[in-house]
């Protein structure tokens, strides 16, 4: 049994995730236009037609843009927890109400043959939540938008074959970027985003090196770059004992476009 993955686009331009089991296909949020996301699907020869489903993270405009347009365009249900739903409804407009699907945090759901379990994060939104979508014997960890990850959640995600984890900015160029100090301690705060350091404690306490796959999310455009974050988490894995090049699967995400598709037999 072949589960495919995609990150369509991962970071405060827009984040959509894309999981294909055999029966089920579901996106993770929908932080674009409607027009950009159907053309990402097109770029990687999905068919957005399919879907069975988007699950919401939380209601920042990088997650639910397109929501509201390709449900109603392509008839898709809508998973989110019930404050999550009353605060995006005005910005993603009417859903059929059969689409609209109101969930618990911590309470799995099925979708088809793929089990859910969304949790608690720690972000500045109403009621942001990580996903673990369970499908056969594998497992696979959501989480970006938050501020830290605490021992419970590190519980939660251990024996995961693919963590999609946040590693937003570089502390340094954070500090000494030219960001609001407002907006630096937001991003530095419990209810912020998690640096490339908090990715690397994080993955050396989840991680077996049994070949897992990691993708690096959710990067900032001003305060990181894809080579700092690959960089920093290697190194620092490559400190706690691990032997990145062999027994794990370190991969970048795009803000800008996909990842390509990996398979997980
Ligand atoms: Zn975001
Ligand atoms: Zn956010």
């Amino acid at each position: 049994m072949t589960i495919r993955f995609c990150s369509l686009s991962s970071g405060s331009d827009g984040n959509c995730q894309y999981i294909e089991t055999k029966n089920t296909k579901l996106i993770i949020d929908a932080g674009l236009s409607g027009k950009r996301i159907e053309a990402l699907f097109k770029e990687v020869d999905l068919n957005i037609r399919d879907l069975d489903g988007i699950l919401i993270t939380h209601e920042h405009i990088d997650h639910i843009k397109g929501v509201g347009i390709l449900s109603r365009r392509y008839d898709i249900p809508v998973y989110a927890n019930e404050k999550t739903w009353i605060t995006m409804e005005p910005i993603i407009k009417e859903v059929k109400s059969h689409n609209i699907k109101v969930i618990k945090n911590n309470k799995n759901i099925e979708v088809k043959d793929v089990l859910i379990h969304p949790f608690n994060i720690s972000h500045d939104a109403v009621d942001p939540v990580g996903y673990i979508l369970f499908n056969e014997m594998k497992k696979l960890s959501f989480i970006t938008d938050t501020g830290l990850i605490n021992e419970g959640i590190k519980e939660k995600i251990k024996n995961s074959h693919i963590f999609f984890l946040e590693s937003n900015h570089d502390i340094r160029m954070l500090k000494e970027g030219s960001y609001p100090w407002p907006l630096k301690q937001r991003i530095l705060s419990p209810l912020g985003h998690l640096s490339n350091d908090d990715a690397t404690e994080v993955l050396a306490d989840v991680l077996k090196g049994e070949n897992e796959i990691v993708l690096l999310a959710h990067l900032s455009e001003d305060n990181n770059t894809p080579q700092i974050a690959y960089n920093t988490v290697r190194n620092g894995l490559l400190r706690e004992g691990f032997d990145v090049d062999n027994d794990i699967r370190l991969l970048m995400t795009n803000r800008h476009g996909n990842s390509g598709i990996y398979t997980l037999d």
